[in-house]
């Protein structure tokens, strides 16, 4: 299971656009964060056209991550003739509400921080039976904001973890990293590298996962402007791809 990257920026890194990826198994696309750029996309690149089963994975509720889910769920709903699914914290769907997006077009499915959650998908897909596990990031990305780290697990073995915004590393999803039974990792990281940073910094990063191997099976993500991908790619890390 790989995911297809639509962008993979910080929220001031418009050119790269917005951190946003997808993973398509049989007839069902799973949707990770749908910033301000994302629909954009999804529409000129006809992205979900062909999906029976649209769901939106959404890690907070930071503009960067949900600012075009309204329009996308009317677009779904409208044009591609799609009931979407939409598993997000709560400041999410009051931001779909204030929006005016009408309940009866998507599925609300409400995350909470004091839960860890499993959804299970048969897709009759090649690959079988999808678990998400939702993680609460305690590593707070932002005060007094809801966040979460999605796990995709296969029944054939394969797992990757997508992290979202967060400050830290998830000490438990480093275990299982380390185990192999987490097999990639997609982790938000910035160059920038100061006290109050709610990103995980490159060089903290650099410090948590030294081994060479390890790093080959980290992809980062939500780059700021200044992240210099040279110095990255000779550190031995991974890059998404689209
Ligand atoms: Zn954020």
């Amino acid at each position: 299971m790989d995911l297809k990257f639509l962008g993979a920026g910080s929220c001031f890194n418009t050119t790269l656009g917005n951190t946003s990826a997808c993973l398509p198994v049989g007839n069902s696309a799973f949707l990770l964060d749908c910033g301000e750029s994302v629909f954009h996309q999804i529409q000129v690149g006809d992205l979900l056209n062909g999906f029976k089963n649209i769901n939106i994975f959404v890690s907070h509720s930071h503009s960067d991550h949900c600012g075009s889910l309204s329009s996308l769920l009317f677009y779904c709903f409208y044009v591609l003739k799609v009931h979407p699914k939409v598993y997000a914290p709560k400041a999410v769907f009051q931001i779909l509400d204030l929006q005016g997006t009408l309940d009866e077009i998507y599925e609300k499915n409400v995350l909470e921080a004091c839960k860890k959650k499993v959804f299970q998908t048969d897709m009759l897909s090649p690959s079988g039976l999808v678990n998400i596990s939702v993680f609460p990031i305690k590593e707070s990305h932002a005060e007094k904001l809801e966040s979460f780290g999605f796990l995709f697990a296969d029944s054939l073995g394969d797992c990757f973890y997508y992290s979202g915004d967060s400050k830290g590393f998830n000490t438990n999803i480093l275990s299982l990293f380390r185990l192999n039974q987490v097999k990639k990792i997609y982790h938000d990281c910035s160059w920038l590298d100061y006290p109050d940073n709610i990103h995980l910094s490159y060089k903290k990063l650099c410090q948590i996962i030294t081994d060479p191997e390890e790093r080959k099976r980290v992809v980062l993500m939500h780059f700021d402007k200044g992240f210099n991908f040279e110095q990255a790619k000779h550190d031995g890390w991974s890059f998404p791809t689209a």
